[in-house]
């Protein structure tokens, strides 16, 4: 792995567990340099988590918030399931994901800015210390 995904990697997964929790087992990370090995993995958008795989990170997306992100959705899997995480509301599974990673405005993208305000209000409510408890309950 080149310097830069590795520092990327160590970056994310710091992060990570300093803000919500520590993943367990960290996942496979691939950091593609081209399209061809984006597309290969069946890669759209900035980056994927293919779980049971790992993340794949797109050539034009090595920046720590993208890899937090996707590395985010690896953590929900992690303490709901992954029946529990389909089951989540699409405002908790990516509003979480882009509130916690803390993208630049500019790379928010319009369609997550409700999820997020969503999100934001609900975990200023319960506390973040609680996120996964309360979106466990019925
Ligand atoms: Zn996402």
């Amino acid at each position: 792995m080149s310097p830069i995904a590795a520092n990327l990697q160590r970056e994310a997964l710091a992060n990570i567990a300093a803000k919500l929790r520590p993943l367990a087992s960290p996942p496979r990370m691939i950091f593609c340099s081209t399209q061809q090995c984006y597309r290969s993995f069946g890669g759209r958008g900035r980056g994927i988590a293919v779980f049971g795989l790992g993340v794949v990170i797109a050539p034009e997306s090595w920046q720590v918030y993208i890899v937090e992100h996707e590395l985010l959705h690896m953590l929900q899997a992690q303490e709901l399931g992954l029946f529990g995480r389909e089951r989540s509301p699409i405002w908790f599974r990516e509003g979480m994901a882009f509130s916690v990673s803390e993208p630049p405005d500019f790379d928010l993208p319009d369609y997550a800015r409700p999820f997020v305000a969503q999100y934001d209000e609900w975990e200023h409510r319960v506390g973040r210390e609680n996120v996964w408890d309360e979106i466990r309950r019925p």
